[in-house]
This record gives structure tokens, C-alpha cells and sequence, in this order.
């Protein structure tokens, strides 16, 4: 079932590596089909190499059982479905530690919008979450993981699509797309913007982006009256 799904995140997966943000197996993509309200994910402690189609694992939505595959699905199941639920425009989902998307986590600190670069991709300061407490770890820490991004991006008021991504403290990068590569973009967007940020603090701690400049590249490429690229 699902193979043109489990072909497109296998893909994603492999390219997360190609990109170098994931080592070993510190990643994670998945996919959804609407649908059937089933989700496509990377299995548990399966390296890399040689990873095939096949080896995917299909859950459902509703009840977060296995419905197909050899392998137990990525032990981050829990969140991937946790979001799916929440925001239904999300159609990939992808988890990495990438060492500068990592660095804010563990600070605690909001990846902060400072240039262009950051803006074409996300539309303002990319947020840390709160930490977890210990009950919300010891009672399902996957599935409460989910629920502090969810938390996250609702009292900030962030619409989805156009801050494709978070920091969950002291752990790393979630990112999501309309689909598993455009999650797999956001990931290596993030880490790329994350570095950057990070180089400018150093520089100068007080830098800032003005805001008509971020409205100005964030929507000249999304939103009704984009006009970046080539029309089609
Ligand atoms: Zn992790």
C-alpha cells in the first residue's frame, strides 16, 4: 500500500543525509495520505545505508497502530501523528539534530529572523519551545513533545506554513511542508539560517531585520501576490 508515499519519504530520508544535517540515525521524515488518514515513517534504528522503500512503516492516524511494514516505526512516532492531528495542512514532517538549530535549542533561544535569507523561507523569529516538566516526560514523552509544539505555535499565534518549523528545547529541529521534501527542505533551511543567526549574534548581539524587509521577502515569494521565480 502507499508505495509512491513510501518511495517519497525514503527519498526524503536519503536526501537528509545527502544535505548533511543528519549522522547515523539523528533524523527522522514522514509523509502523509490524507486520504487514509495514514502516515509513511522512517523505522527505528535503521541506518541509512541500503534503506529501501520497503523498509518504511505505515501507522494510522487514528489509533497510532502499525498497519503495515517489517520494521517498529522511528521512536518520534508519536509526535509526527500528534501534529498531523493538530494541523491538518501539513503534509511532511521531518526531525533532525543539525548542530546550529540544535545550539538554540539548548540555549533556549528563539532562532531569531536577521536577514533575508531566514525570511524568504520563514516568516519571522523561529520559536524555542518550553521545556517539558518531568510528569509531561515520565507520562508519554513523545506524545507530550508534540503537544509543547502544538502549545508553541498556537500562543504564538504562527500559522504553519509560514513558519515551517520549531525548536524544542534542550533537543532540536522539528520541521513540516506540504510534504516530505518540503519538510526536508525546511530542515536544512533552518539549520543553514541557524548558523547564520548564530555568526550574527557574535558579531554584533543587538542585530536586527526591519520589518516591512522581512514582509517584503517573505511575500514576494508566498502569499496571493508572490512574483519570485518563473510564472507558470
Ligand atoms: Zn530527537
Amino acid at each position: 500500500m502507499l508505495e509512491k508515499l513510501k518511495q517519497e519519504v525514503c527519498e526524503a530520508n536519503l536526501e537528509l543525509v545527502r544535505r548533511g544535517v543528519v549522522i547515523y540515525t539523528w533524523g527522522n521524515v514522514s509523509g502523509i495520505d490524507r486520504k487514509s488518514n495514514t502516515m509513511v515513517i522512517k523505522p527505528s534504528g535503521v541506518s541509512y545505508d541500503n534503506m529501501q522503500p520497503e523498509d518504511m512503516v505505515v501507522v494510522s492516524l487514528e489509533t497510532g497502530e502499525t498497519v503495515e511494514g517489517k520494521w517498529k516505526p522511528s521512536s518520534d512516532t508519536k509526535t509526527h501523528l500528534a501534529l498531523y492531528r493538530a494541523f491538518p495542512e501539513l503534509g511532511g514532517i521531518t526531525h533532525t539534530h543539525s548542530t546550529h538549530a540544535v545550539a538554540f535549542a539548548q540555549a533556549g533561544r528563539d532562532i531569531p529572523a536577521l536577514g533575508t535569507t531566514h525570511a524568504d523561507y520563514f516568516y519571522g523569529d523561529i520559536p524555542c519551545t518550553r521545556e517539558l516538566t518531568a510528569a509531561e516526560v515520565e507520562a508519554d514523552y513523545e506524545g507530550n513533545t508534540g503537544a509543547v509544539i502544538i502549545e508553541t505555535v498556537r500562543t504564538r499565534r504562527i500559522e504553519p506554513l509560514a513558519v515551517p518549523g520549531i525548536v524544542v528545547k534542550n533537543h532540536g529541529p522539528f520541521t513540516w511542508g506540504k510534504d516530505a521534501a518540503a519538510s526536508v527542505y525546511h530542515a536544512v533551511v533552518m539549520e543553514q539560517v541557524a548558523e547564520m543567526a548564530l555568526k550574527t549574534l557574535l558579531l554584533n548581539p543587538d542585530a536586527a531585520i526591519a520589518q516591512y524587509v522581512l514582509d517584503k521577502h517573505y511575500l514576494r515569494k508566498h502569499g496571493p501576490n508572490a512574483y519570485y521565480g518563473q510564472s507558470k
